[in-house]
C-alpha cells in the first residue's frame, strides 16, 4: 500500500514526534542541519526517515517553491535574490511521486491534523497548489503535502520543452567557432567560484553537471551565480550514482533527487544530464530517455582529475580544441580552477565563443534527442 492512513501508524507518528524533540535538542546549525536534511532526502537511515522528514516539515514552513496556484500551463516570475527568474508551472492535474515518506495533512498548514503517511515513491495526482502545498484526493478527502516533497513525473521533460526555447542566442555568431566547457561533480564553492569569476571576467558561459547532494550550504550561492551569469545547470545524479550499478528502476529517482535540490535552490531545473563515469548501457539510455534527457558525453578529456596538473590540462585542451567540441573537466580540484583561469581567456583569444551545451545545440541546430549520446557538435 502506498498511502498509509492513520490508525496503527498514528503510533509511528507519535514516536516520530518524540524523536524530533530529541533531535532538536542537539545543537544543529547551518551546514550540519543541511546535511541532516540531505540525509532525509536520501531516505537513510531507514529507521530515522520519518523523523527527519517530520523535523524538516515542522520547522521549515517558509517554503517558497510552490506554484502560486492557477490551472493552466505557463510561466510565472519568482524572485531569487536580485534576479527575476522565469519558471515553468505545470498544467493540472499531473502525476507526481513522493521524494521521501511524508505526512499527509488535512489542510495546507503544517500544524493541521495528519490524515496519513505518503510512502516514498507513492504516486498521487496533484490537483492544485496552495502556497507551497500540493493538494490531491486521498480516501475521498483532500490531502496536502508540501510541494517540495513531490516531484512531477514529467518534470524534466516539461521544463526542457519550455527552457530550451528561452536560450538567448543574440550574443552568439553561429558562423564562428564555439566550444562548450563542462565541469562535473561540484559545486564546490572554493573551486567553482574561481571558474565563475573567470567566466564573468571574460564574458563566457559553461555547463555545470552537479551532484544534487552537493547543492547545500555555501555551494548554493555558486548555483545562483551560475544562473545569473547565464551558465547552464546540468544533472549528474544525486550522489554520483553509477547508473550501471543500481537497479534500472532507481535511475529515475537518483536523477530526480538531483533535480529537486537544484530546483529548490534557484527555481530552475537542470536542462542536461551527464551519467557519472560516462556509464551508459541500453537500459540506462532508455531510462534516461524516458526522462526527456539527452546524455551529454564529451570529445576532449584532459584527465584533469587524474593528473591534477594545470599545465597538462591547459595544453591538452588548447591543442585539441575545435569548433563544436565538448570539454570534460571537474570543478572539485583547485588545479582545475587554475587551468580554467588560463583556458577561458586563452580560448577566447583564439577565437572561440564559450557557450553552454544547449546554447551550442541551438546555435548549430544540433538535435539533442532524449536518451541519445552527444559527444560533440562539430
Ligand atoms: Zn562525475
Amino acid at each position: 500500500m502506498i498511502i498509509r492512513l492513520l490508525g496503527d501508524s498514528n503510533y509511528v507518528y507519535q514516536q516520530s514526534m518524540k524523536k524530533i524533540s530529541k533531535l532538536f535538542m542537539l545543537p544543529l546549525a547551518g551546514s550540519v542541519a543541511w546535511a541532516v536534511a540531505a540525509c532525509g532526502v536520501m531516505g537513510i537511515p531507514e529507521g530515522k526517515k520519518e523523523t527527519v522528514v517530520e523535523s524538516t516539515l515542522e520547522t521549515d514552513t517558509s517554503d517558497e517553491s510552490g506554484n502560486a496556484g492557477g490551472d493552466a500551463a505557463g510561466t510565472e516570475t519568482l524572485a531569487s535574490d536580485s534576479k527575476k527568474i522565469e519558471r515553468v508551472s505545470f498544467p493540472y492535474p499531473y502525476t507526481a511521486r513522493a521524494l521521501t515518506a511524508v505526512n499527509i495533512h488535512v489542510d495546507s498548514e503544517s500544524d493541521s491534523d495528519v490524515l496519513g503517511i505518503l510512502d516514498e515513491g507513492a504516486a498521487v495526482s496533484v490537483e492544485r497548489n496552495i502556497e507551497g502545498w500540493d493538494q490531491f484526493s486521498v480516501d475521498g478527502k483532500s490531502g496536502y503535502v508540501l510541494k517540495k516533497y513531490l516531484i512531477p513525473d514529467d518534470y524534466i521533460a516539461m521544463n526542457n520543452q519550455f527552457l530550451g526555447a528561452d536560450v538567448d542566442l543574440s550574443w552568439i555568431d553561429p558562423t564562428k567557432p564555439m566550444i562548450a566547457l563542462t565541469f562535473d561533480d561540484g559545486p564546490k564553492a572554493e573551486v567553482t567560484n574561481r571558474i565563475l569569476d573567470s567566466l564573468e571576467a571574460n564574458g563566457g558561459h559553461a555547463t555545470f553537471f552537479m551532484q544534487g547532494s552537493r547543492v547545500v550550504g555555501d555551494n548554493n550561492n555558486c548555483v545562483k551565480r551560475m544562473v545569473e551569469l547565464g551558465c547552464e545547470l546540468g544533472n549528474h545524479t544525486y550522489t554520483h550514482d553509477y547508473l550501471d550499478s543500481i537497479p534500472v528502476e532507481d535511475i529515475r529517482s537518483v536523477i530526480r533527487k538531483c533535480d529537486y535540490m537544484v530546483e529548490e535552490t534557484v527555481k530552475v531545473a537542470p536542462t542536461v544530464f551527464r551519467p557519472p563515469g560516462g556509464n551508459r548501457s541500453g537500459d540506462i539510455a532508455s531510462a534516461v530517455g524516458n526522462l526527456g534527457l539527452p546524455m551529454i558525453i564529451w570529445s576532449i578529456d584532459p584527465l584533469d582529475y587524474s593528473t591534477k596538473d594545470p599545465d597538462n590540462t591547459f595544453n591538452v585542451v588548447m591543442e585539441k580544441a575545435q569548433d563544436g567540441d565538448i570539454v570534460l573537466m571537474h570543478d572539485t580540484y583547485e588545479e582545475t580552477a587554475e587551468a580554467a583561469e588560463r583556458l577561458i581567456p586563452a580560448l577566447k583569444e583564439k577565437g572561440f565563443q564559450l557557450v553552454t551545451v544547449t546554447e551550442m545545440a541551438q546555435a548549430k541546430k544540433y538535435p539533442m534527442i532524449p536518451g541519445n549520446e552527444v559527444y560533440h557538435m562539430r
